[in-house]
């Protein structure tokens, strides 16, 4: 099998706003894997605080090229999740860390394994697409009238994530309030210090028909995060303190629930590995995203119907998506009844 990738600079549509900081565009890498005349899709999206970036992908994907040109997969030999697996986990060994440069191989091989079967990839993970949540669309923190602008964008989705942890969170709330009723998912991005504060805030929010509170203290405080959620009217879910499956029984007392991102866990396979295991253990469930194209988003659309909460808005959020848009239905992403992923290219 042979790999390809290309660097690629996603524009965002707003410059996105967050308690750490502000940026106009993600570094991404899109990848495809070509077996026989059949490509198989994948992608890096590199948001700055996990330090992946062109030259870390670059040199991870170069090496990644050679293990997957030893897998030649004779026509006749059909892929299996557990050959899938085997590839994967032959990449992980290759270096810690390069957590998005792995999931852009993991689910290139995900679409050909689909393109080899031709047949929708949900359909061989077995999920049911009946169970698919509905997902949020996220906003930045920003004056008045840009949340305006960007609430007539946001249109098409129920539900608004909106990004907290400043000293302004009550004033962002009421702005949004005087806009719109939808309920709201809040995402303090770890920037809550005060433990008695956050609870209260969390009972304000409670009464804003705000639904959840993800990551309100620093990733690693972890005893804070464990004193809300003892006592919060809101579930409380951990997103920055958790990045893969091995990290489940470190927050898995501390926190409701865990926000599964694809370009954390390396992929598709661990993705739904850890969402199977977070929910056998009785943690709620959301699948999440960075800003990225279309192909990192019906990637992780696939393990949503598992979940209570969806926020794989990212392709919503950029210009220049290079492959068509997902189907949008109800507020919900339709997953392709096409092979794969069902990609297909903007041209
Ligand atoms: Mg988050």
């Amino acid at each position: 099998m042979q790999l390809k990738f290309r660097p690629i600079l996603l524009e965002l549509r707003h410059p996105f706003r967050l308690a750490t900081g502000s940026r106009t565009h993600t570094n991404a890498m899109l990848t495809e894997i070509h077996w026989h005349g059949l490509t198989g899709y994948g992608e890096a999206a590199m948001p700055p605080y996990y330090g992946e970036n062109h030259e870390t992908a670059t040199s991870f994907l170069q090496r990644a090229a050679e293990v997957l040109l030893t897998h030649t997969m004779p026509q006749r030999l059909q892929m299996t999740e557990d050959y899938l697996q085997n590839i994967m986990d032959e990449i992980d060994a290759l270096a810690l860390g390069n957590h998005a440069a792995k999931a852009s191989v993991d689910i290139a091989l995900h679409d050909l394994w689909g393109k080899m079967e031709d047949r929708p990839l949900w359909q061989l993970l077995k999920m049911e697409p009946d169970n698919m949540p509905v997902t949020s669309f996220t906003l930045g923190m920003d004056e008045p009238e840009i949340l305006r602008q960007k609430m007539l964008e946001a249109d098409d989705f129920q539900i608004i994530k909106i990004k907290i942890g400043a000293e302004n969170d009550r004033e962002i709330i009421r702005t949004i309030r005087e806009i719109t009723d939808k309920p709201i998912y809040a995402d303090a991005n770890q920037g809550w210090k005060n433990r008695e504060e956050a609870l209260e805030i969390a009972h304000w929010l409670a009464e804003q028909n705000v639904r959840i509170i993800e990551q309100p203290f620093p990733k690693d405080d972890l005893d804070s995060a464990a004193w809300l959620s003892a006592r919060s009217p809101l579930p409380i879910i951990a997103d920055e303190s958790f990045q893969r499956f091995s990290d489940l029984d470190k927050v898995a007392n501390c926190f409701h629930g865990v926000n599964v991102k694809l370009m954390k866990c390396t992929g598709i396979a661990e993705g739904l590995r850890a969402v199977k295991a977070a929910k056998s253990r009785g943690l709620q469930t959301m699948v999440g995203c960075m800003t990225e194209t279309s192909c990192g988003i019906v990637a992780a659309a696939l393990i949503a119907p598992l979940c209570q909460y969806a926020d794989i808005d990212g392709c919503w959020l950029i210009r220049n998506n290079p492959f068509k848009m997902p189907d949008l239905v109800d507020g919900k992403v339709r997953l392709s009844d096409k092979s794969g992923l069902g990609l297909k290219m903007r041209l």
